[in-house]
C-alpha cells in the first residue's frame, strides 16, 4: 500500500490523482490533502477518502472550513486535522503517514514544500513544473542527497522517462518534446493581438487548469518543460528540441546515438502519467482508460513551432541556458502576466513583453541558494506588476 499526500488536491491534477487512487484502492491510499481556496471540493474529498489531515492555504477559507467542521454533519471532517497557510502546506509535505507526495499545485509556491518533502525522505510525483524551473539545481541535488525518487507526472516527461528506461545516459543524443501548440496555434499575428483569455482556455486536446492552458497558448508551457527536462534528465539545452504535434498522441521522443528514435504514444489523458508515476516500476492494468487505435487516429502530423509569433519558448531556452536566478525571475514574471491576462487586464502579446522586460532588468546570480531564488521570484513579481500597471 502506498500512502499518498496531495499538495493541491482540488485542482485538475489533484482531482485526477484521486480518480486513480479511487480506482486502485488496494494499492493507493490518500492520507493528506490540501487546497488554496476550494474548500467545497476539499470537504467532499475528506468525506470520501476519510482523510485525517488537510491544509488550506488561504486563511479566510481555512477559518470557514474549521467552522464547518465544528457545525457540520460530516464525520470525517469533524475528525480531520485542519492546518493553515503556507506552514500547513509544509506540514502536509512532511507528514509522517505519507510516503509519496504528489505536488500538483500551480506555480513557484511549490518550491519550499517540495524541498521539505524531499528532505523528509518522501518520494515525489511531480506535476508542479515551476519548482524545477525556478530551483532545478537545488531540488535535484536534494533528491540525490536524500536518495528519494522523483517521478514526473507531466505527460512529456513521463514519455521521456519511459523512452530512456533501461538505456545508458551517454547513448541519448536528443530529447524531442512535443507540443500541441495550444489554442492559438493557427492564428496570425493580427489575430493574436486581440485574443481574450476565454478563447485560450479552449484547449484543443488537453483538459487542464487555467494557468497551464494559457501557458500552452503562449508556448511558455513548452519552455518550462524544456527546463524541466534539462533538470530531470541532465541533458544540455542544445540537445533538447521541441516540435508541434497538434493531435497530442505522441507525448515525446528520444533520439539515440545510433539514430534510433523511441517515442511514447497514448490518448491525451493525464490519468495515465499520474498512474505510472504512482505505480512505477509496475504497470497496472486499467481498462477505464480508452485505448489508442491508430486506425482511427491515422493522421499524426508534426511541424516546427513558430518562436517569432510565440517568443516565450525562446525566452525559456535563454533563461535555462543562462541559469542562475534568471529562470526563477522569468517564471515569476510569467505567473504574474498570465494572471493579468486571465483577468483581461493585458493582451496576449503583453504576456511575453512583460516577461522580456523583467528578464532584461534582472541581475542574475549564478549558483544561487534557495533564498536567493526566492528573492529573485519576489523581486520579479514586483517588477512585473509595475510593468503591467504602466501598460
Ligand atoms: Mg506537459
Amino acid at each position: 500500500m502506498k500512502n499518498i499526500a496531495i499538495l493541491g488536491s482540488t485542482g485538475s491534477i489533484g482531482i485526477q490523482t484521486l480518480d486513480v487512487i479511487r480506482q486502485f484502492q488496494n494499492r493507493f491510499r490518500a492520507v493528506a490533502l490540501s487546497t488554496n481556496t476550494k474548500i467545497d471540493i476539499l470537504e467532499k474529498e475528506i468525506e470520501e477518502f476519510r482523510v485525517r489531515k488537510v491544509a488550506v492555504a488561504n486563511e479566510e477559507k481555512y477559518e470557514e472550513l474549521v467552522e464547518r467542521a465544528r457545525k457540520g454533519k460530516g464525520k470525517a471532517l469533524k475528525e480531520c486535522e485542519i492546518l493553515k497557510g503556507a506552514k500547513g502546506l509544509e506540514e502536509i509535505a512532511v507528514c509522517e503517514e505519507a510516503d509519496t507526495i504528489v505536488t500538483s499545485f500551480v506555480g513557484a509556491m511549490g518550491i519550499v514544500p517540495t524541498l521539505k518533502a524531499i528532505e523528509a525522505g518522501k518520494n515525489i510525483a511531480l506535476a508542479n513544473k515551476e519548482t524545477l524551473v525556478s530551483a532545478g539545481e537545488v531540488v535535484m541535488s536534494a533528491v540525490e542527497k536524500n536518495g528519494v525518487n522523483l517521478m514526473p507526472i507531466d505527460s512529456e516527461h513521463s514519455a521521456i522517462f519511459q523512452c530512456i528506461h533501461g538505456e545508458k545516459k551517454k547513448n541519448i543524443s536528443k530529447i524531442i518534446i512535443t507540443a500541441s501548440g495550444g489554442a492559438f496555434r493557427d492564428y496570425t499575428r493580427e489575430q493574436l493581438k486581440n485574443v481574450k483569455a476565454g478563447e485560450a482556455l479552449k484547449h484543443p486536446t488537453w483538459n487542464m487548469g487555467d494557468k497551464i492552458t494559457i501557458d500552452s497558448a503562449t508556448l511558455m508551457n513548452k519552455g518550462l518543460e524544456v527546463i524541466e527536462a534539462h533538470w530531470l534528465y541532465s541533458v544540455p539545452y542544445e540537445r533538447i528540441d521541441t516540435i508541434m504535434h497538434p493531435q497530442s498522441i505522441v507525448h515525446s521522443l528520444v533520439e539515440f546515438v545510433d539514430g534510433s528514435v523511441i517515442a511514447q504514444l497514448g490518448l491525451p489523458d493525464m490519468r495515465l502519467p499520474i498512474q505510472y508515476a504512482l505505480s512505477y516500476p509496475e504497470r497496472l492494468e486499467n481498462n477505464e482508460l480508452k485505448r489508442l487505435d491508430l486506425k482511427e487516429k491515422n493522421n499524426l502530423t508534426f511541424r516546427a513551432l513558430d518562436t517569432e509569433l510565440f517568443p516565450c519558448l525562446k525566452y525559456a531556452y535563454e533563461a535555462g541556458k543562462k541559469g542562475g536566478t534568471l529562470p526563477s525571475a522569468m517564471n515569476a514574471a510569467n505567473e504574474v502576466a498570465v494572471n493579468a491576462f486571465l483577468k483581461d487586464k493585458i493582451g496576449f502579446y503583453e504576456v511575453a513583453k512583460t516577461i522580456r522586460k523583467v528578464m532584461d532588468k534582472h541581475r542574475n546570480k549564478t549558483k544561487p541558494s534557495i533564498s536567493q531564488i526566492l528573492d529573485a521570484d519576489k523581486e520579479a513579481r514586483k517588477e512585473a506588476e509595475k510593468i503591467i500597471n504602466g501598460l
